[in-house]
């Protein structure tokens, strides 16, 4: 396997030379923080009242977590740590879920992040004479933009064309010659669907890879996206708090994400208890970002879950890497008292061959209990129209989902093209339940 790096030096360097980096960098974000009446007031509750209280990285586990809630409660700009004269640029998250949260960098913020960016892209073998099809939205989300940057850094020709109009993107990918696409696995197993519609084949196209992100999936829907493309997936994550996209990227050998640790200090920790937890246990992944001076984030509580590798991999960077997202503490459904996470439901239906690009999972109340509907498209070359094979794939269905998540769903089978379709992140879970 061919392996590249951007900046080979940092990113092998040794378990010593980056923990350096991290307690310089941590201090420097200290020294930040600390003009910021919010966390001027978390720091103290530490014992830390300037950056030369932090002796090691151990002194990072003092000091209080941060939730989105704090950035919400100090909107827009009780936690900017700099002037504005030095803010060079202003994203957001989308704030469907009450007031949004703001994010501001500084240009030398923008550089490191960018930076952070060539090296995820380099990893999965991308290079200058790729030509790159930008399909996250631009705008106040970090996914567009941020990738913009990282891929012209490389010398990709980008095309910043954003999501949506479908018929446009494929008309772009073949007059272009588009070999490597930024996209939501949700956008992406709906273009095939629309390809079949359009009678575009994917060898009309010369797509070589994809990198994936904002929002989880599982492997079985990357193994199906690189067959149904004939390309290689990789998994991109980022959450706006550590910039966007770039926090952690997958190498050639697509065995999860290293998390550039020089630019975040990552930790697992147990959901309720707040501990941290050892390498290869599943907890909540906290971050702290050491690159960003306009606003500092110190240990950081995302919501996500994962864990990280306890081994190191065969491509020879050092940056540990975190498996792919199995959850989100919010996203969880409580199921007639059973937990279970849409991405269980999702791995199930995506090792189907005949379950097509899409579905969806509808929860109502029935005579007391919940009822589950999992709502399915075929996969239409694999279909004959025999009723009885719809029986035995409803059955086999259901069979598979109540091994995985012990419910008894109810399964609805749909023609291509029957359930909304989504252009970026999906929203597949519609939970109509009485609330007591
Ligand atoms: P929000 O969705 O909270 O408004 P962002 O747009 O910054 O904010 O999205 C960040 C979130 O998207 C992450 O915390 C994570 O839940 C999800 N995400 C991003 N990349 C991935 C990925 N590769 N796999 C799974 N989830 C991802
Ligand atoms: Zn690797």
């Amino acid at each position: 396997m061919e392996v590249s790096f951007w900046n080979k030096d940092i990113e092998t360097a040794d378990r010593g030379r980056i923990q350096a980096l991290q307690i310089q960098r941590l201090k420097e974000i200290v020294s930040y923080a600390i003009k910021t009446p919010f966390y001027q007031k978390r720091l103290s509750k530490a014992w830390i009242h300037s950056p030369d209280d932090i002796k090691s990285l151990d002194d990072l586990k003092k000091i209080p977590f941060s939730v989105k809630d704090d950035l919400r409660q100090n909107y827009p700009k009780g936690m900017l740590a700099v002037d504005m004269e030095e803010v060079v640029r202003v994203h957001s998250s989308s704030g469907t879920t009450g007031i949004p949260t703001v994010i501001y960098y500084t240009r030398g913020d923008v550089d490191r992040w960018t930076d952070l960016l060539a090296r995820g892209i380099v990893a999965t073998g991308a290079t200058a004479k790729d030509v790159f099809q930008n399909m996250m939205s631009y705008g106040l989300f970090t996914g567009g933009l941020g990738m913009h940057y990282g891929a012209e850094r490389v010398g990709m020709a980008v095309i910043p064309v954003g999501g949506g109009n479908t018929q446009r993107q494929l008309q772009i990918m073949k007059d272009f010659k588009t070999t490597v696409l930024h996209i939501t696995p949700s956008y992406l197993l709906h273009i095939h669907q629309r390809m079949t519609e359009f009678n575009i084949k994917p060898r009309d196209l010369f797509l070589k890879k994809a990198w994936l992100g904002a929002e989880p999936y599982s492997e079985p829907t990357r193994l199906k996206l690189q067959e149904l493309y004939g390309i290689d997936v990789y998994n991109s994550y980022g959450l706006s708090e550590m910039n966007g996209p770039g926090v952690g990227f997958e190498c050639v050998y697509k065995n999860d994400l290293h998390i550039w640790e020089d630019g975040y200090i990552i930790e697992i920790i147990d959901p309720v208890t707040g501990e941290v937890l050892p390498d290869g246990q599943k907890g909540e992944v906290v971050f702290t970002n050491l690159i960003r001076h306009a606003l500092p984030l110190i240990r950081y509580r995302t919501r996500d879950l994962a864990f990280i590798h306890p081994s190191p991999c065969p491509c020879g960077r050092t940056h540990r890497r975190m498996s792919r997202i199995l959850g989100r503490t919010d996203d969880m459904l409580i199921i007639n008292g059973v937990n279970v996470f849409p991405s269980q439901i999702e791995e199930v239906l995506m090792s189907i061959p005949e379950v097509g690009t899409n579905y969806m999972i509808h929860l109502s109340s029935h005579e007391g209990l919940d009822r589950l509907v999992v709502k399915v498209e075929l996969y239409q070359k694999l279909f004959t129209g025999d009723l009885s094979q719809l029986d035995s794939l409803k059955g086999k269905i259901k069979d598979k989902l109540r091994a995985s998540i012990t419910i008894n769903a109810h399964i609805e089978l749909h023609e291509p093209g029957f359930l909304p379709a989504f252009e970026g992140k999906g929203k597949r879970v519609v939970d109509e339940r009485q609330k007591l």
